[in-house]
């Protein structure tokens, strides 16, 4: 007694698979009639639910691998098998190389070796394809019509961060603090630090992957713009964002940054002169750099501007501008021209080392002292104006501060000597030899950049 026979069905679509012509039953039956005429005894019948535009085979798999227990394989109605020519082959292919004859309830026996068979097969598998093209093609233009006509996403929006085609309070606050983390830290600092936490990744796992964190900070999703539609005709709806469109772009900035490479001293010191060797005024913090910004014209756009405001460690710097990097420059240049020809300039600007040494502390914010105390008193006036204090109150306050700026004086007039004149001849040649940026860091000058985009320069004595 030869080997029993297996049935082996496609559906297409969970709606398909128990009605019409090529539904389940339908199939099952017309397998089942070929094998009581052909006197082959089915001993299982496997089924695959499709969905038309993927291609999904568990069970074909297992068909595949219970082979040596069966001498015939009937298919249900053929053009089903696949539906686009090279996996139809495919799959006949396998089913043939495992060793099984293969039959079509509608065909009769189907034999790659037979040209006649081949043919025929080749062409209602062309034919099946095109009508999965035509398929996937109505579904395509039917999804865009629904967004731009109705202004809905095609489907709830299923994204990290989002339930029920809605923002998730729960994981909206976590998306919302991995941009920030993502910004200051590096990619694997915060993996680590979602796993410690014990944050699930977006499929639910325990551990992310470094290839999720960067899909979830490139998805304009989150600064609220969902996008559906090939490139040409891409069609954007403006849905709730979880982060600031301001976040969204500092912290693809600082990724691509980081993949340049250009975050690190020197990578990029031909075009960020002053990066490393410059200050906010106000807080004494790192002055950072934006990306590049591509301009339609063809130009671009980059920008300096404090890393503090980026809130690292709870503190926050109120000096948000962002200058062009070009103008930086410029004024800088133009300063360091005043710094080389009048003594004056340089012996302040060692008076402002003393004040705020560029201490190698970790601790923030690094505040210039002086910059400090005047803050402090423009609050306590702010106070009075307010009410909350009394002007005896102010008058006290004053007498307190203005101590303080008499010991900071004192300070400054105990600054390191250094010869002038020999430094400022130093410091020509090297402008003249050396790239900005290069120049600075040899004479140990800190550039400041204050408010307005004000620059005065702190010089370390004995550099
Ligand atoms: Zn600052």
């Amino acid at each position: 007694m030869s080997l029993p026979a297996a049935i082996y069905l496609r559906v297409s679509g969970k709606h398909q698979a128990g009605e019409g012509r090529f539904g389940l039953a339908a199939q099952e039956h017309e397998c089942r009639a070929y094998a009581a005429r052909a006197g082959l005894r089915v001993a299982r019948v496997y089924v695959d639910v499709i969905s038309g535009a993927r291609d999904e085979r568990a069970q074909f798999a297992q068909l595949l691998a219970d082979a040596a227990g069966y001498s015939v394989v009937i298919l249900g109605v053929q053009d089903r098998l696949a539906r686009d020519v090279p996996l139809s082959y495919a799959m006949l292919g396998a089913l043939q190389g495992a060793g099984l004859r293969v039959h079509s309830a509608l065909e009769g026996p189907l034999d790659l070796e037979d040209d006649g068979h081949a043919l025929n097969f080749g062409i209602r598998a062309v034919i099946a394809d095109q009508e999965r093209r035509r398929i996937l093609k109505r579904m395509y233009s039917g999804k865009l019509a629904k967004v731009r006509d109705r202004g809905q996403p095609v489907a709830p929006i299923r994204a990290y961060g989002w339930k029920d085609g809605a923002p998730d309070p729960e994981t909206g606050v976590r998306v919302a603090w991995i941009f920030e983390q993502v910004e200051r830290h590096g990619l694997h600092q915060v993996l680590y630090e979602l796993e410690r936490l014990g944050v699930l990744s977006p499929t639910g796992r325990p551990r992310w992957s470094k290839t999720a964190l960067l899909n979830l900070i490139r998805n304009p999703l989150y600064r609220g713009e969902y996008g559906y539609g090939r490139k040409g005709e891409r069609l954007t709806l403006a849905v709730p964002a979880l982060v600031t469109p301001e976040q969204w772009e500092r912290t693809n900035a600082a990724v691509a940054r980081r993949f340049k490479g250009s975050g690190r001293a020197g990578t990029l010191a031909h075009i960020y002169h002053l990066q490393g060797v410059a200050r906010c005024a106000e807080c004494g913090g790192v002055i950072t750099s934006t990306g590049v910004q591509h301009l339609k014209s063809g130009g671009k756009l980059r920008y300096y501007f404090c890393r503090s405001t980026l809130k690292i460690e709870g503190y926050r710097c109120t000096h948000r501008t962002h200058y062009r990097i070009e103008e930086v420059h410029q004024v800088v240049e133009a300063a360091l021209k005043q710094l080389v020809r009048e003594e004056e300039a340089v012996r302040l600007a060692l008076a402002a080392s003393v004040a705020a040494p560029v201490a190698a502390s970790t601790s923030r914010p690094k505040t210039n002292p002086l910059a400090r105390l005047n803050a402090e008193w423009e609050r306590w006036k702010g106070a009075l104006r307010a009410g909350a204090i009394t002007p005896e109150e102010l008058a006290a306050e004053r007498r307190r501060i203005n101590a303080a700026r008499a010991a900071l004086a004192q300070e400054i007039q105990a600054a390191p000597q250094l010869d002038v004149t020999a430094w400022q001849a130093a410091m020509r040649d090297r402008l003249a030899s050396l790239p900005l940026g290069e120049a600075l860091r040899a004479s140990g000058v800190t550039v400041l950049l204050g408010a307005g985009g004000a620059v005065t320069f702190r010089i370390r004595a004995g550099a």
